[in-house]
């Protein structure tokens, strides 16, 4: 299985990404989480990316595709993967496309979560997520079963982003606008967009995806 999860920050991407790999056994490609990671190593790519991520910009595109066409040989990536935050623009399409073409591969759906940007500030102001496992939680909408216990892993410290500040979110959420959402109608074309209603609760939407992927 080959998707792409598709939305705007804080549709529940990440939170849904988690779940079907772990059902599936799939790769999760998060550029975003990977990004973050090159940060707090101090990579040659993470001191390129740090700032423009800090106040909400988009990394450069050949940054971002350098490093999924690298995870894309992985041996992770055997029973399939999910790409989560990538592609967000028309330029890392392609080259996603141009990729998998050379590897022999192709994309089986492209899944948007739709929210509205209202709903979309509510939930990443409340987000945070385990330092240990990096399993995502919410204030409201997803606390963990046990208080300060992580469900999946048990870690006890848990983290929230440098970016999740109101001013830097709505930063985020225009530039979705301006240079993601023009993505939709590239894969409408290609016969690939699955919509699925992002506002439900986790649960349904986790099984309105996998609606999608039966039929595969
Ligand atoms: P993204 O990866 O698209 O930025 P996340 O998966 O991190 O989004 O979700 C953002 C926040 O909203 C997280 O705190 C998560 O726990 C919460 N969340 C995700 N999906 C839902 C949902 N369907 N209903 C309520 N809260 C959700
Ligand atoms: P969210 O889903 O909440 O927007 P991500 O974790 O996907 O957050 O991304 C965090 C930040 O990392 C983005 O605001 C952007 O600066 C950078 N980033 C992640 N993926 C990409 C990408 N495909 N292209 C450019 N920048 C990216
Ligand atoms: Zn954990």
């Amino acid at each position: 299985m080959r998707l792409i999860l598709f939305g705007p920050p804080g549709c529940g991407k990440g939170t849904q990404a988690q779940l079907l790999c772990r059902e599936f056994k799939t790769a999760h490609l998060s550029t975003g989480g990977m990004l973050r990671e090159a940060v707090s190593n101090g990579t040659e790519i993470g001191l390129r990316a740090k700032e423009i991520m800090e106040c909400g910009a988009l990394v450069p595109d050949d940054v971002v595709v350098g490093i999924i066409s690298e995870r894309l040989d992985r041996p992770e990536c055997g029973y399939g993967f999910i790409l989560d935050g990538f592609p967000r623009t028309v330029v890392q399409a392609e080259s996603l496309d141009k990729l998998l073409r050379e590897k022999g591969l192709k994309i089986d759906r492209v899944v948007e979560i739709k929210v509205t940007d209202e709903l979309l500030i509510e939930r990443i102001s409340g987000r945070f997520s385990c330092s240990n496992c990096g399993a995502s939680y919410h204030d409201r909408f997803k606390q963990a079963k046990q208080g300060n216990v992580c469900d999946v892993c048990g870690g006890t410290g848990f983290t929230r982003r440098e970016d999740d500040k109101e001013t830097t979110v709505r930063e985020r959420l225009n530039n979705y606008h301006a240079q993601t959402a023009p993505l939709l109608p590239y894969y409408h074309s290609k016969g690939l967009l699955a919509p699925v209603d992002g506002m439900a609760n986790i649960e349904e939407v986790t099984a309105a995806i996998r609606r999608i992927l039966d039929v595969l």
